[in-house]
Parts: C-alpha cells; structure tokens; sequence
C-alpha cells in the first residue's frame, strides 16, 4: 500500500527518521583509541532516563527478555526463594524465566487487568521474619493489560516491612516513556529494551544496578557467560565492551538519547500522558471497557481495549492490518481474542492516535462492531484540543 503503514502495537514503535539514519552507517572499529567517547557518553546519558545517579547501566546485544535473564543471574542464587506478582502475560513470562532458571517463585495471582497492590506485598514481606526470601520480581508497565503498577508505594511498603529483599523491575514498556526513579524507588535491578520507550528496533537489551545490587554480581551463584556483568564492568569502565557490541544500534541510542534530551524527560513524560488520556476518552466514547479496571493503574503507553461478548478482538486486529495498514497489538495469552491494543509511546503525537483512533473505528466496524464512526475521533479531538 503506497503511503506510511500505522504501526500501533505498543513495541516495536515507531523509529524516528533521526535514529534511522543514524543507524545507517558504516560500522567502525569498536577497539579504536576513539571508541571510549561513544561508550562513556552513552553510559553516562541513559542514567537520567533511567531515573539514577547512583545505579550503573549496562547495554547487551538482547531484548527485554534478555535483561530478565541477566537481572537475575547476575544477583541471585540458584533455588533462591522470590515473591512474584503475575497480572498479565509479560510478568507471567518474567516468573517463567525465573523458574527455567532455577528460582522458587511464589507467586501472587491477580486478575489481569488489576494492579499490584503494595499492601500484599508489604504483608507477605512482614510474615517473612527469617528473609527467605530474596527478591521481589514485578513489571512496572503490564503491556498486555495496560497496568501501571505504583513501584513508588511498592517500595515504601517493602521498606515498611523492613524487608531487604532486592526488588526486580521490569521497565521494558515504561523506561523511557513514563516516569522511572530508580534511586528514588529503591529499585535494585532496572530492565528495559530498545525497541519501545527508546525508539530504535529491537536488538538492545538494558539494565541499570543499584550499588547494592552491584556488589551482588561477585557472589550470585549463577553459572553465567554472555550475561556476565563482570566483564562488562572492567571493560566499560575503560569505554570498551567484552564482546563486539551493537554498533548500529549504539549509534541509534546515541539520537535516541540527544532526542530524548532536547525534548526534556519532564515533556516526554507529560507528552505520554496527553496521549494516552486521549485514547481512554475515545474508547469511552466508544462504550467499550478497558481491561485496566483502577482508573488509576491505566497506562499510559498501551491501552488494552475489551471487545463486546460475542466479538473477536483478532478480527478487528486483521481488518486493522489487511484494508487498513495498520497495526494494533493482540491480546496476549489469556486475552487473546478479547482485547485489542493501541501502542502510545515513543516517537508518536496526537495527529498519529487520531489517526488510529479513525482506522480502530472503521476495523470494528469490519469486524461487527458498530461504533458510531468519529465518535472515538471527537472525543481524543477535543481532548488534544483542551490540552494543546
Ligand atoms: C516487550 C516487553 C518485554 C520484552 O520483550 P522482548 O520481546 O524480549 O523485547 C518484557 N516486558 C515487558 C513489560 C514488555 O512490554
């Protein structure tokens, strides 16, 4: 189809043309005398996206799966006890990790579509008076349900017990996008990847280190090689990296970061706000439920829409991409055929989400669900309007 394809799943966003063509040149010598510069700038620059001064980052040739891997081995021990908490299908598959790797998981079951709640978790931390337990592993941003979780009152619950657990975060749908404070959080392991918040494609995997966790690194009893932090301290400490590097994908960070800075983390934040409260007021004008039930939980990088009984989200998503190149993203596991979802983060502006706002009003409508049309279009209209 000739024109641009709308691409609305919430990862792999939109890749700015910057980042494009910044990625789209010759690859270099990654031992050269001038490599450091790359390496230290791009070290020191994503700690501010990651909330932290006192944390250190590390970049991987990986995804987000990738980091659960090595936020994990590189902290804990083999048959180590862990308190998970699974609300959809992203912290389902983190648990799964934890287990393949050898962890005892207990894991608290939620609705998906219900946030965490830091009281159970502050409760369950208090009753361990032994501390058996020796790390809490949540997602921050639930993609598949469009959940924010309160990692802020997580923490303060979890320092209520007087808990020394570590606390996991998986950040790979909000690092970047929505508001992350690591050192202010507490959060001793931060896991993200590229291709969402940071704009680029997939292929970079990210985590940032407490000092706490850091010093975790000489004594977790993991067998471990490529995910091994220890390497990449000695070598990034003198601006270089273990292994050949991602160098594309580096000189993508290297845009993806000048542009995050030049528009300001407080703006690109207050910008995923916009955004997302837009596409909530269309799917109200819409009558149609949001899998997020806690007004307050409601995300805003993904909004997971609940299709009418009797509907199947995957026709709307396949009228969506065949008659009207554009992509939303399926429901995941349990969800799948109940919800569809609009991606609202990275590179993306009102003019992008009325856009698909209009093509998920005329995809219902291919798929039996008669949504008056423009109804959706008006309301998100209205609201980019007030909030201009
Ligand atoms: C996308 C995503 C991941 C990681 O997925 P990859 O496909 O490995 O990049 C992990 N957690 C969350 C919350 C995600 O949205």
């Amino acid at each position: 189809m000739p024109g641009r394809h709308h691409l609305f799943v919430p990862g792999p966003s939109n890749v700015p043309d910057r980042v494009l063509r910044a990625m789209h040149r010759a690859q270099e010598d990654h031992r050269s005398s001038a490599f450091p510069e790359l390496t230290h700038g791009l070290l020191r620059d994503i700690k501010p996206v990651f909330g932290t001064q006192e944390g250190r980052p590390f970049l991987f040739a990986a995804t987000g799966t990738g980091m659960w891997e090595a936020a994990i081995v590189n902290t804990l021990s083999p048959g180590d006890r862990v308190l998970a908490v699974r609300l959809g299908q992203f912290s389902h598959l983190f648990i799964d990790t934890a287990e393949k790797l050898g962890l005892k998981v207990e894991v608290i079951d939620l609705e998906w579509g219900d946030a965490l709640d830091p009281a159970v978790i502050g409760e369950r931390l208090a009753a361990d008076a032994n501390h058996a337990l020796k790390a809490v592993l949540v997602v921050h941003n639930e993609t598949a349900t469009g959940v924010t979780n309160d990692i802020e009152g997580l923490r303060e619950a979890m320092d209520a017990a007087r808990h020394p657990a570590l606390l996991l975060v998986d950040g790979v749908s909000s690092i970047g996008s929505l508001a992350f404070r690591q050192d202010a959080w507490k959060v001793d392991v931060a896991i993200t990847g590229s291709q969402k918040g940071f704009m680029m494609p997939a292929g970079l995997g990210m985590v940032s280190l407490s000092p706490r966790a850091l010093e975790r690194i000489e004594t977790a009893g993991f067998a471990r090689h490529y995910f091994d932090l220890r390497p990449q301290v000695l070598h990034n400490d003198q601006g270089y990296f273990p292994y050949t590097p991602a160098l594309a994908h580096l000189f993508g960070l290297r845009e993806a970061l000048d542009m995050m800075a030049e528009e300001g983390l407080d703006n690109v934040h207050a910008r995923h706000a916009r955004l997302g409260e837009g596409v909530r007021r269309a799917v109200a004008a819409w009558e149609l439920r949001l899998c997020a039930r806690d007004p307050e939980s409601r995300s805003n990088t993904v909004t997971a829409i609940v299709v009418p009984d009797g509907k199947d989200a995957r026709q709307v998503i396949d009228h969506a991409f065949r008659r009207w190149d554009m992509a939303l993203g399926s429901g995941l596991g349990r969800l799948n055929g109940k919800v569809f979802r609009i991606g609202h983060l990275g590179d993306c502006n009102a003019g992008m989400l009325l856009a698909a706002i209009g093509l998920a009003e005329v995809a219902m409508h291919d798929a039996g669900i008669p949504v008056p049309l423009g109804s959706g279009v008006a309301a998100a209209q209205r609201w980019y309007r007030e909030s201009a």
